[in-house]
């Protein structure tokens, strides 16, 4: 199957995409646990921009407190299951893209066979258990992860590749205090930054361009200032150590 060149035309005339990039992106599958705040904007960016195949994983129901920042739903779409609601709307905007979905929460057995056919994974979920859960399966299938957070004024992207550091390198065992955007609140383009951002990641890891990965990215939204740490690969780390 060819390209279509004027679809995306914008990116095919970037020197770093072209022709071979588009094909490579079209040749892709990248798997999305989480279509909420973070996974609107990354799968409608994805699905924009030509992936090939897109697996959506999601549990909840579209509510009416989702609509504030969660872009790929519309009021419509209320009381729907967040799967078929997304899956309809992201076919709208690129018929070209396959969306399959995997009701959550996946059992282990389930991640393990939705990582397996992806080629990039983004963890686009709001809790701790799913995140290190996510990560694990990665590290063992040797899967690129981009993995973000949002919250409040903040937020955090990295990307973690096979050999690196991975999430439980930088979190140890259960993570920081688990609190959730239901109490402690967010506005929507905070997470629609983050979202955006971890589908930027996930089309240059698939490109192969930029240089994102072992780096924790945390954005400051009201002060507008991001600032880079470089992550230490743990050598105990209970997922990713030689032990
Ligand atoms: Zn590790």
């Amino acid at each position: 199957m060819s390209v279509d060149l004027q679809r995306y035309s914008r990116q095919i005339v970037l020197r770093e995409v072209g022709v071979n990039g588009q094909s490579l992106l079209r040749d892709s599958t990248a798997l999305i646990i989480g279509i909420g705040g973070l996974g609107s904007p990354a799968s409608l960016y994805l699905a924009g921009a030509g992936l090939g195949r897109l697996i959506l994983s999601d549990r909840d129901h579209v509510d009416r407190s989702n609509l504030q920042r969660q872009i790929v739903y519309r009021s419509a779409d209320l009381g729907r299951a967040k799967l078929d609601a997304a899956a309809d709307n992201l076919r709208a905007l690129n018929p070209e893209c396959v969306i399959e979905t995997r009701p959550g929460p996946l059992d282990e057995a389930g991640l393990a066979a939705a990582i397996g056919e992806a080629d990039i994974v983004l963890d686009c979920s709001d809790n701790f258990p799913t995140r290190f859960a996510v990560n694990a399966t990665c590290v063992a299938a040797r899967k690129p992860l981009v993995s973000g957070a949002a919250i409040r004024f903040e937020g955090q992207i990295a990307l973690f590749v096979p050999g690196g550091p991975c999430y439980a390198c930088l979190f140890g065992e259960h993570g920081e205090a688990t609190e959730t955007c239901e109490e402690a609140g967010v506005l929507g383009p905070v997470v629609g930054v983050i979202g955006a951002m971890q589908a930027l990641i996930a089309i240059k890891a698939l490109l192969g361009i930029g240089d994102d990965a072992g780096r924790l990215q945390l954005w400051d939204a009201l002060k507008l200032s991001w600032r880079r740490l470089n992550i230490a690969r743990d050598p105990r780390c209970r997922v990713c150590g030689s032990n």
